[in-house]
């Protein structure tokens, strides 16, 4: 098979040395825990219990209003509501529901379904609903929706890609995942054929995972699974949708459009286990793995952790820091959001927690742009990365989204490359928010 490689692109050094040999170590859950009602892309959940409320473990605790995109929201302690009130999350402040855990781990029932062989698509698409999974590659759209393509769409989805590329340097826990829960993934993707029983079904992941490679491809054998397994050049952002469609498919998908527009659906491979444990065991998202990692963590790691678990107790969990950090980030460095806090809870998009040391994050000052070009010879999605930032700066939003700027993917791949340290990416997203938002008003 022909390797297509998309435009631009970096290579960061990988961090992944850290921890892609450490396996997944379950953490009990801490005192408090605080579950957002805003943890996927829509509107908030309403809360579906009341302070001083004793609840289970696998509880609904908040719902999507009727009507609206979203996903449940479940406990993943026993406990009681100690509070619903505004708190800090990453990367601002949400309504939460705030659970004290008892200890004790009581659970509500979980329902395996007799014969998922009986199940109709419609029976599929509410036990997914009802499981409360989004997308845990960090896009976190209600996976739900996502599968809920219309019988006929125009054109019909002829290619499920599974997503275990996991181009984020220092990030490793789809590796383990693929690793450790091979079967599972290749179970989830035959269960995906219940929404598009045509399409063929791919798996793209990165030539640095020769063990993810061996075990799926072992598990693709022992499962029956029908599931093409795609070994892609190592290239950063590989895993952006946009990106991998492209790398598998060959197909552009336009701008402003979905991967259905060019008949794809992608999902990441902690996704599609979490449809196999909706559907064959009755397990809703409780629970996510991530990675803890960097020079200034003492035990860096993959982790599974309750939802809803602060960063500051996780961090305390798995044994604090070897150092003083300079910089703590959610996600990856690329595309990670820095935390100011760490009193903020692990979400269904957390893959990883990241603790830098002082010296690494010590950048140079940002220098005036000297035109050099590289921002828009690396940049996957073909922008001219410098004229769009000084169109951000000097906040012309029209020539922001006339330029292309919503197209970014905030890959982080310009600033990365920069010579004169220009925080392009950043400047770049906050622009995409403003820019998305006036265009909102201005057709209200
Ligand atoms: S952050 Fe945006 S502008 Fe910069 S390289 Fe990535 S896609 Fe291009
Ligand atoms: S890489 Fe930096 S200095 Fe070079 S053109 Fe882009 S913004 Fe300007």
């Amino acid at each position: 098979m022909r390797q297509r490689l998309f435009r631009g692109g970096i290579h960061p050094f990988d961090g992944k040395g850290l921890t892609k040999d450490k396996a997944i170590v379950s953490l009990a859950p801490g005192k408090t825990l605080v579950f957002p009602l805003s943890q996927h892309i829509g509107a908030p959940c309403l809360p579906q219990v009341e302070k001083g409320q004793n609840v289970l473990r696998g509880q609904i605790v908040a719902s999507p209003s009727p009507g609206s995109l979203g996903a449940n929201i479940h406990s993943s302690v026993s406990g009681v509501v100690k509070d619903i009130a505004p708190r800090p999350i990453i990367g601002g402040r949400s309504m939460a529901i705030v659970i004290e855990s008892d200890g004790q781990a009581r659970e509500v029932p979980f329902v395996r379904p007799d014969n998922i062989l009986s199940f109709t698509r419609e029976d599929a698409l509410a036990a997914v609903a009802a499981a409360g999974i989004v997308g845990l590659g960090g896009a976190c759209f209600p996976t739900s929706v996502k599968l809920d393509a219309p019988p006929d769409p125009e054109p019909a989805v002829d290619t499920v890609i599974l997503n275990g590329a996991e181009c984020e340097p220092y990030l490793t826990c789809d590796d383990r995942i693929m690793r450790e829960y091979a079967e599972d993934i290749t179970r989830g993707a035959a269960l995906m054929r219940r929404f598009f029983p045509d399409a063929r079904l791919v798996l793209g992941l990165e030539a640095n995972k020769p063990e993810a490679i061996e075990a799926m491809r072992a598990a693709a054998v022992e499962t029956g699974a029908d599931l093409e397994i795609r070994v892609l050049p190592v290239m950063y952002p590989q895993g952006s949708e946009k990106q991998l469609i492209y790398a598998i498919t060959g197909r552009s998908v336009p701008s402003g459009q979905l991967p259905r527009s060019v008949g794809c659906l992608v999902q990441n491979v902690a996704t599609v286990r979490h449809i196999f444990l909706a559907l064959i065991r009755g397990r809703p998202l409780m629970d996510r793995v991530l990675t803890v990692t960097g020079e200034a963590v003492a035990n860096p790691g993959n982790f599974r952790v309750p939802l809803g678990t602060l960063v500051s107790d996780l961090l305390e969990a798995v044994g604090g820091f070897a150092e003083q950090p300079g910089k703590i980030i959610a996600g990856g460095p690329m595309m990670g959001v820095a935390l100011g806090r760490t009193d903020v809870p692990i979400v269904k998009g957390t893959s990883g927690i990241l603790a830098q040391t002082v010296p690494m994050t010590l950048g140079a000052p940002e220098q005036p742009c000297i035109r050099c070009g590289r921002c828009v010879e690396v940049c996957p999605m073909g922008l001219s990365a410098y004229r769009l930032n000084r169109l951000a700066v000097l906040e012309d939003y029209d020539g922001f989204i006339e330029e292309g700027g919503l197209d970014c993917i905030e890959c982080g791949s310009c600033s990365y490359t920069c010579p004169s340290c220009r925080h392009i990416m950043q400047c770049m997203r906050e622009a995409k928010r403003t820019a998305a938002a006036r265009r909102k008003a201005n057709k209200e």
